[in-house]
């Protein structure tokens, strides 16, 4: 089901339930009211007839003035019948409505009599509601004695057809479920049209997504200009297309970097080759000749051993050989691994025991290698080089700082990415291609610690390696 038809759907069903309740709570209302004046018009006859009966000592009499008796000019009054019995169940009158002869009304006046209920309540009977009064004389005449209009009691009984009340009702149902029908088929219709309409710009985001080919970062899906959800989610996915541009481009940008890389010893290896099999060669040379060549693929090696490194480090984040050592004590036997290289009379250790702590030591060795390297390279012989551990709030602290060429400001954020080398590193002449402290970042993920670098030109930089 698309999901333009379901939101419709749900708008449908419920609008039907709404108006379905509104239709009843106003059905109901209706009827209420209705009912509560036939049954005030009902009691209000009753009133005026009983009104009309004249009771004394000894006999009650029905006197209405002229013989005639109106009961109001409201609208239904003229419908209701009435009957006063004798206490023989007599009539002795009744309303003008009321036809002796009409069977219909017969059996009414028969329903009247029998009627006995001394309450005030409303009876139904049928289509009819009923109401009856009485009034006695306290010490009546024996019947010998009284004249034709004199009676022992008196009964008035009203009756009210309910027929035209309900016929009304009915009539109002209908009108309302009519009402209501072409309310629900009209708003389904242009909820059917708004729906399309708001969900709109998702059918075209579909679209463009599926327009983005791979490798094919650069189109964007259309951002709303009105700040809703829809556009939010449009923002947000180009904000993940941003990401995934720049990540792509750095991996195309590193890819190019190494294939450059590699291209330049395979360009001097070739060349050597070429050179060596123009001739013959005497053991001599062909021994120089080799000693080139493998120095130039002792270089092609690292480059790829690093570049194999930052491969799998970037997506391999389990360590490997995870131990719980003295911190302190463990650098004071890696700087002792130092000791066979030139400047190791240069390395200043400020280490202390008593931080144990649990990490990869292989690659944290692998790490300190690289800044060491770096420290011995960019700065001159017999300049310091420190090695300093320490706490800082709680978190471990590694320093390695030298006062070597250091490395300009506007060249800092660059130094971890791949193949960065600075203008003073290249003006130097140090050797190096630009993967020691890529790697260094790479272990330092991986380690879950943090790398920074502060530094100035000519006076030196200092990396400080930070754990959690
Ligand atoms: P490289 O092979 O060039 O040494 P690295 O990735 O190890 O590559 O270092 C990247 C760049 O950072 C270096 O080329 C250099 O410009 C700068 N750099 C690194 N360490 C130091 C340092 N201790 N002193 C000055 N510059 C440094």
């Amino acid at each position: 089901m698309r999901l333009v038809s379901r939101v419709s759907a749900f708008f449908k069903v419920a609008l039907a339930l709404s108006l379905l309740v509104n239709a009843s709570i106003l059905v109901t209302t209706v009827r209420y009211f209705l009912f509560e004046k036939f049954e005030r018009q009902l009691h209000a006859a009753l009133h005026t007839l009983v009104a009309a009966i004249e009771v004394e000592d000894d006999d009650a009499k029905w006197e209405p003035s002229d013989h005639t008796i109106a009961l109001g000019a409201e609208e239904g009054l003229e419908d209701i019948r009435w009957v006063v019995l004798d206490e023989a169940d007599q009539a002795i009158d009744r309303s003008r409505n009321l036809q002796w002869n009409d069977p219909a009304d017969q059996s009414l006046i028969s329903l009247m009599k029998s009627f006995s209920s001394t309450s005030h309540f409303p009876s139904t009977n049928g289509s009819w509601v009923l109401l009856n009064q009485q009034l006695a004389a306290p010490h009546p005449k024996p019947i010998s004695e009284r004249a034709t209009s004199e009676h022992a009691c008196l009964r008035v009984v009203v009756a009210g057809s309910t027929s035209e009340m309900y016929a009304t009702q009915y009539q109002l149902a209908g009108i309302v479920a009519v009402i209501s029908l072409l309310t629900w088929v009209l708003a389904g219709l242009s909820g059917n049209i708004f729906c399309r309409r708001a969900l709109q710009p998702v059918r075209e985001m579909a679209m463009r997504a599926a327009e983005i080919r791979s490798g094919d970062f650069y189109a964007r899906l259309p951002v709303a200009d009105h700040r809703d959800e829809l556009a939010e989610l449009a923002s947000s996915f180009n904000g993940l297309l941003d990401r995934l541009q720049a990540a792509y481009e750095k991996q195309r940008r590193f890819a190019g970097d190494a294939a450059h890389q590699l291209k330049t010893p395979l360009t001097v290896l070739l060349g050597q080759i070429d050179v060596s099999l123009r001739r013959p060669r005497t053991v001599d040379e062909q021994v120089q000749t080799l000693s080139i060549l493998r120095r130039q693929t002792l270089e092609l090696q690292q480059i790829v051993e690093s570049l194999l490194f930052l491969a799998s480090a970037a997506g391999d984040r389990t360590l490997p050989s995870v131990d719980t050592k003295d911190l302190g004590l463990w650098i004071v036997g890696y700087i002792k691994n130092w000791s066979n290289h030139s400047r190791f009379g240069d390395l200043e250790c400020n280490v202390y025991p008593g931080i144990n702590f649990e990490t990869s030591y292989p690659l944290l060795e692998q790490l300190l290698d690289n800044l060491l390297t770096n420290a011995f390279k960019y700065s001159l012989p017999d300049s310091p080089i420190f090695v300093s551990l320490s706490l800082v709030a709680n978190r471990i602290e590694i320093v390695v700082e030298d006062r070597g060429i250091g490395i300009a400001e506007s060249e800092l954020s660059g130094i971890f990415d791949p193949f960065f080398r600075s203008v003073g590193a290249r003006q130097s002449g140090a050797p190096g291609i630009g993967l020691g402290l890529a790697i260094v970042r790479n272990i330092a993920v991986a380690l879950r610690a943090q790398i920074t670098c502060e530094s100035e030109v000519g006076r030196g930089s200092r990396f400080v390696l930070r754990f959690p």
